[in-house]
């Protein structure tokens, strides 16, 4: 069958990262039935060609009017699909999207007509802040990681920077590759309002943030990267959580030490 990803490799391989991010999520875990959501923008890689694709179906609402993604083209997870079967079949779970004139609807182009995640709105949201800002970064991800929802159960963590600091202070990496550490938005309704607004607000302090007995929402300027933070986070909670299981408080990292680790690292905070 003819795919969109024929001949261009560049857009090859930027789904390629994204199937890949995905067979890692359902392999951690953290990719329950159709759970989690992975949207890329992919607009570097259109040709003449397929700007000139005809649109799959009809124009459909994003449900919001987004400004700086007008002409934009988006790879999406479809609604429904499960990440283990994109990990295989990324443009049968998937489709690219293009964003209408109008910044408020889009029509697929191909492969197929999968229609996206209904989180689709509060995504494409995030990727026209990140527009606006003049942002390197072209993906977002949402998923299920165990340790860091388990985290979220507990008040204490749950406290401005608090679940940031220990997990920095786990192990050096943690702050290396995720050195603007973990927001936290407290309990809303999946796929809110609410829940899509705070996302917004928080991402402006942060790059992965905890949604609180729900999961996590990174982005970065691929999936890969992006996965890689939330990776290094999780990591530090099970580090945290093979301590408390031998029976004691894990002492963690001193400030000073993760002081001059900032310092060597020239990192932000
Ligand atoms: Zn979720």
């Amino acid at each position: 069958m003819k795919s969109i990803l024929d001949n261009r490799p560049g857009l090859a391989k930027e789904v390629g990262r994204i199937a890949e991010v995905a067979g890692y999520l359902w392999q951690k875990g953290w990719a329950e039935r159709n759970g989690g959501n992975i949207v890329v923008n992919v607009t570097e890689y259109i040709d003449d060609e397929i700007a000139a694709m005809p649109a799959i179906g009809e124009a459909k609402p994003i449900g919001a009017t987004l400004p700086h993604i007008k002409g934009c083209y988006f790879y999406c997870k479809g609604t429904n699909k499960r990440m283990r079967d994109l990990a295989r079949w990324p443009m049968e779970n998937g489709s690219i999207i293009r964003i209408l004139d109008d910044c408020a609807s889009y029509v697929i182009i191909a492969d197929e007509p999968v229609a996206p995640t209904s989180e689709l709105p509060s995504h494409l949201s995030v990727h026209n802040d990140l527009i606006g800002k003049g942002s390197p970064y072209k993906a977002s991800v949402h998923t299920h990681p165990i340790e860091l929802i388990a985290m979220s159960h507990c008040n204490k963590f749950l406290e401005k920077d608090v679940a940031t600091n220990l997990l920095w202070s786990m192990i050096p990496e943690t702050k290396a590759f995720c050195p603007r550490g973990l927001g936290i938005i407290p309990y809303e309704l999946p796929s809110s309002v609410a829940l899509a607004g705070s996302t917004l607000s928080e991402l402006e302090d942060y790059d992965v943030v905890l949604w609180e007995k729900h999961g996590v929402f990174a982005v970065d300027t691929d999936a890969m990267q992006a996965f890689d933070q939330i990776d290094v986070l999780n990591k530090s909670a099970l580090i945290y959580i093979a301590a408390k299981n031998m029976g004691f408080e894990p002492d963690g990292m001193s400030q000073e030490q993760m002081k001059e680790m900032s310092v060597a690292f020239n990192l932000p905070k």
